[in-house]
């Protein structure tokens, strides 16, 4: 969509976006993109075919009538992970899995531009814990992991798929300084402050707790069942910070950073028990790189995605494919009802298991009604993604252009270098491609207007609001921007609310529905949205699906 550039600013309107640019506006006057035409448009998970859901009158009732041993409803990386599961436990199995969009992958979603693939959404995977064996099985399979050290029997990384040189800057008082820890201008009290943090997190990286477990641990499942450290779940991380006397405030905005980029929500929204968490339960070590390093790929974790479909045997999987119900059949056999966007006709999957893959908000709409477990609701930020190509090289004063590149003090969460893992030599000239990331502000009162209003801004809002942060971290290299398209994400990913982890109603979400035979497995029923979760939740619904059918 070619944008004339005096619309920019004139089409940011009262929604989300005009709101969070007013601010944005108001402490930087006169900053403004421009470009003449800036490429680009609006896109978005499959809404127009998900919200058939609200209206199901609309959806024609099943004329087919088909039957399989295990359905899967929706192929991101947890509905991908059980497929998986279930072809390494149960070839014989016959297996259809079901995902509303024109491609699996979920969150995990990635596009191209002439130059690059780049990621629409989940883009890393820190190096895991080696205890982790299944997921290194994986990984082993996917050609990331290439091996494991004779002496000291660590897992060998593919270089290629580790995250390249320079890792990531953050512009601090006006200088690119290396690292996302602020330094650079931070009085010493501020540096005491954050050296004790660190240190504080470290000790409880080794603790274990009286059952013998690791207090924290990945999958989360596995932490420590010890009730002092269960009960941090009890309060905010923010309340945490403020009873152990850390006041800092590049403490806490280094917190808020890395909270939103990972859970979409900051200190004040999250936990005690999922803050310390966030940083206590990375354990990982690597023969070939230290131990904070992370996995990364050109389409971000789409590569990983790919990986797990493909690992998944040949079961069928049907894209554009809309569950929008499961019932009981008098053969206590589970029908899952499905609609076709591209025959435009419903079918009724008679299956023995069914694995329900889908966030609680869909799931609780496909279950039959009462409504279950009116105590769960989970709080999801929306997101805007934003890619961009640049006809300039973003550099700046200090640190070079890195992987990861942030703004100190921005409601944004910066931007990837998408070109960073391209095995090509540095180009300094000549476009270059940005991807934006942004946990947009949600009151925990009222999650559903942040929401709306997300989805009601417009192409103009968005495109006015990401190239004023851009301005702000390379004052001009708006000017350069050629192509943008963007993506906001209504439900982004769940955010571990205080109770939520170790709630009760989590606890019960995980147990069989529909007598037994429908098991629910993503990442909401986790309360933290990273890939090992998924692939966790994944397995575990394949074994109880495995375990309620014995193989034949
Ligand atoms: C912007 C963003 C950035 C992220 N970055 C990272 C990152 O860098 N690293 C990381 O580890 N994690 C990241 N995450 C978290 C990511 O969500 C998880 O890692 C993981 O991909 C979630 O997988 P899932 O299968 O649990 O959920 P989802 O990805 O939500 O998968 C659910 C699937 O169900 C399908 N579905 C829904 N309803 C239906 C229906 N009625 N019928 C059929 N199919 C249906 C959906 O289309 C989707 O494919 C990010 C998330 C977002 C939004």
């Amino acid at each position: 969509m070619p944008l004339p550039r005096r619309q920019f600013l004139t089409q940011a309107s009262a929604g989300l976006a005009g709101t969070l640019l007013a601010g944005l506006l108001g402490s930087v006057p006169g900053c403004a993109p421009a470009r003449s035409t800036v490429q680009g448009r609006l896109r978005g998970a499959g809404h127009a075919l998900g919200h058939l859901l609200r209206t199901p009158g609309k959806i024609p009732p099943p004329t087919h009538v088909e039957s399989t041993d295990v359905v899967i409803i929706g192929g991101g990386v947890s509905g991908l992970a059980a497929r998986r599961e279930l072809h390494r436990l149960a070839p014989g199995q016959r297996t259809i899995l079901l995902e509303l969009e024109t491609d699996t992958g979920g969150n995990a979603a990635a596009g191209r531009n002439d130059r690059t693939a780049y990621p629409w959404g989940a883009h890393y995977l820190p190096i895991p814990d080696e205890r982790d064996t299944e997921l290194l099985a994986f990984l082993r399979a996917a050609d990331v992991l290439t091996g494991y050290d004779a002496a000291t029997g660590w897992p060998i990384y593919n270089e290629a798929h580790l995250c390249h040189d320079p890792h990531e800057r953050l512009l601090l008082h006006g200088h690119w300084q290396a690292g996302l820890v602020p330094e650079v201008g931070v009085p010493a009290a501020d540096r005491l402050e954050l050296e004790r943090f660190l240190a504080e997190v470290e000790q409880l990286r080794r603790a274990t707790g009286p059952d013998g477990r690791d207090l924290f641990r990945l999958p989360l499942a596995l932490s420590s069942t010890d009730p002092a450290t269960r009960q941090l779940d009890a309060e905010t991380m923010a309340a945490w910070l403020t009873r152990r006397g850390y006041r800092s405030e590049y403490l806490r905005w280094y917190l808020d950073y890395s909270y939103r980029d990972d859970f979409g929500v900051p200190a004040a929204q999250i936990s005690a028990w999922a803050g310390l968490h966030y940083f206590a339960a990375r354990k990982g070590r690597a023969h070939n790189a230290p131990s904070d390093a992370v996995l990364t790929w050109p389409a971000g974790n789409h590569f990983l995605a790919a990986a797990l479909r493909q690992q998944g045997g040949p079961g069928e999987v049907r894209t554009e494919s809309l569950v929008f119900g499961l019932r009981e059949a008098s053969d206590g056999l589970v029908e899952v009802l499905v609609y076709d966007a591209r025959t435009r006709q419903s079918t009724a999957i008679r299956a023995r298991q069914v694995i329900l893959a889908t966030p609680w908000h869909v799931a609780k709409h496909l279950l039959p009604s009462p409504p279950p477990l009116p105590d769960l609701a989970p709080l999801h930020a929306p997101w805007l993604v934003a890619n961009l190509t640049v006809d300039d090289y973003p550099g700046g004063p200090g640190q070079p252009l890195c992987w990861d590149n942030v703004r100190y003090g921005s409601p944004a969460l910066g931007y990837i270098n998408a070109e960073h893992q391209a095995l090509r030599g540095f180009e300094p000239d000549g476009p270059h491609s940005l991807t934006f990331y942004w946990a947009l502000p949600t009151n925990p009162a009222d999650p559903a207007a942040a929401r709306r209003h997300a989805l009601a801004s417009s192409y103009a809002d968005w495109l006015t609001l990401v190239l004023t942060e851009l301005d702000l971290m390379h004052p001009d290299l708006a000017a350069q921007v050629t192509a943008a398209d963007l993506w906001v994400w209504g439900h982004g990913m769940v955010a571990p609310t205080p109770g939520y982890v170790w709630g009760p109603a989590r606890q019960r979400a995980a147990q069989p529905w529909l007598g037994g035979r429908v098991h629910l497995a993503h990442t909401d029923f986790s309360g933290m949205s990273v890939f090992e979760e998924a692939f966790h939740q994944g397995r575990r619904a394949a074994h109880a699906a495995l375990a309620a059918v014995p193989v034949a």
